[in-house]
């Protein structure tokens, strides 16, 4: 925000100058009376307002040049800002997805252990649960004798 106050204030500066050799060009009579304690010929007053000119005009285009980037950089950092509390969301679902598929997991062990126990096999053709003391797999009916 620094620079964005600096630039106002050479673009500020520079409209000034401009308008201030402006006026020594286009009024030259005034001019030379208000500034014969600087100016002592009419020709010297000409160059001063041609100089001025072109310093307002260098000054304004540099204010509007640091004032347009300053902005950028202030949105981008802002951009910057939002992606990373977007990333971090992200990766706060992801750690919770994982923990999710962790439960899951552990739960579909037990369960597997407690089948185990309870004497379920799988099928020999389809690898299907099986009941213990199931004849036939109750998903491709074949023998499991
Ligand atoms: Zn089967």
């Amino acid at each position: 925000m620094k620079s964005s106050i600096s630039s106002r204030i050479s673009i500020g500066v520079g409209v000034l100058l401009f308008f201030l050799g402006l006026f020594m060009l286009v009024d030259e009579a005034t001019a030379a009376s208000l500034f014969a304690f600087l100016f002592s010929d009419v020709q010297t007053l000409q160059v001063a307002g041609i100089v001025l000119q072109g310093l307002g005009g260098l000054l304004i285009l540099n204010g509007t040049i640091k004032l347009f980037t300053s902005e950028a950089k202030a949105r981008t950092t802002e951009n910057q800002a939002l992606i990373i509390g977007l990333m971090q969301r992200v990766d706060k679902v992801e750690k919770r997805t994982v923990d999710v598929a962790a439960k899951l997991i552990s739960l579909e062990q037990a369960q597997t252990v407690q089948e185990s126990m309870a004497g379920f096999t799988k099928c020999r053709f389809c690898g299907a649960k099986i009941a213990p003391g199931t004849a036939f797999c109750p998903n491709c009916g074949r023998s499991q004798k």
